[in-house]
């Protein structure tokens, strides 16, 4: 049994972790603000606090961790090109200080919440982990920025690039809920139960075979169990790195409501618009390196068994 501090595990995908660190019996407390996560899908101790306040930071390791795995930061690309400062602050101080002060504490683990993002409009795809470093908003910038902290801090690291996060966890009780909502899934299972306008389909003129912008959609119960073989890799003496997260498959827009149609047997309302700003036509991981280091591959790699757990969310959410 090891002592994990979850920062962010009030959030969509620390919400996911935590559980599943919690159900192999690890003792894990979350750090979390409640900024957008939400308390009740913490079934562990939860310390509401900011990771920027370093009073709270230093007191909550003081209370000894083996390991710590990073969620908390601000998470919006729009956002970020309004307020950059802002995610500079959390995103790379809160690192950097929350990294220096566990280094001092015997924890020998951090796992890092990264992003597909620090790639931009990678130049081909599958995109591997030595790609050129391209982010086009202060949100890519800032993981690319806190990766290169972590290369240099005290303490162990695994980078996780996340390609794009969904699903819920299959019994129903946890799953994305965020406000605002900007992401595609929920999004089209909210326009399909009437809870929203119709889907804006942003772009049909992408140099794609369908016209519609690609991605990689990975399982957040596939990111939690890499989350798990990342920190206890680190913890066996791995020296650490940075590993890709998707599973090495591109969903267009369009598939993507296809797919929805055939989960819930209802149409997708959706019209036409334009392309969203900062939108790369085709985005999907490679993902060898997670597979030979972690020994990690998506298991949940149809993309209607995807839908269909952001479905049975959608439909119960309690939060
Ligand atoms: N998208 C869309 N309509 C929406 C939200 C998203 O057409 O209301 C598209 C978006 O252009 C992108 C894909 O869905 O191609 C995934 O977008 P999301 O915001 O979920 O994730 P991102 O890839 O931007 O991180």
């Amino acid at each position: 049994m090891a002592r994990i501090l979850v920062t962010g595990g009030a959030g969509y995908i620390g919400s996911h972790c935590s559980r599943m660190l919690l159900e192999r019996g690890d003792d894990v407390v979350v750090l979390d603000d409640l900024s957008t996560g939400h308390a009740e899908s913490v079934a562990c101790e939860l310390v509401v606090g900011d990771i920027r306040d370093e009073v709270v930071v230093r007191k909550t390791l003081a209370r000894g961790f083996d390991g710590v795995i990073h969620f908390a930061a601000k998470a919006l690309v729009g956002e970020s090109v309004s307020s950059p400062a802002l995610y500079a602050d959390v995103n790379v101080r809160g690192t950097e200080l929350l990294a220096r002060c566990a280094a001092g504490t015997g924890v020998r683990a951090f796992v890092f919440s990264s992003s597909c993002s620090i790639y931009g409009t990678p130049k081909t795809t599958p995109v591997d982990e030595d790609a050129p470093k391209a982010p086009e908003s202060p949100y890519g910038e800032s993981k690319w920025a806190a990766e290169q902290v972590l290369a240099g801090a005290d303490v162990p690291s695994a980078c996780l690039r996340y390609f794009n996060a969904a699903g819920a966890h299959p019994d129903g009780s946890l799953g994305e809920s965020h406000d605002p909502e900007t992401h595609l899934i929920p999004l089209a299972l909210d326009a399909v139960m009437g809870r929203r306008p119709p889907l804006k389909l942003f772009g049909r003129d992408y140099p794609t075979p369908d016209g519609t912008c690609v991605r990689d959609y990975i399982h957040v119960q596939d990111l939690a169990r890499a989350h798990l073989r990342a920190l206890d890799m680190l913890l066996g003496g791995h020296p650490g790195g940075a590993w890709n997260l998707g599973t090495g498959r591109g969903t267009s827009v369009l598939e993507l409501i296809h797919a929805v149609e055939r989960v819930t047997g209802r149409a997708v309302p959706y019209e036409d618009a334009p392309r969203r700003t900062g939108d790369p036509a085709a985005v999907w991981a490679r993902v060898d390196r997670a597979e030979h280091d972690l020994g990690w591959r998506a298991q949940h790699t149809a993309i209607d068994a995807v839908v269909e757990d952001a479905w049975r969310w959608a439909q119960a959410r309690r939060f």
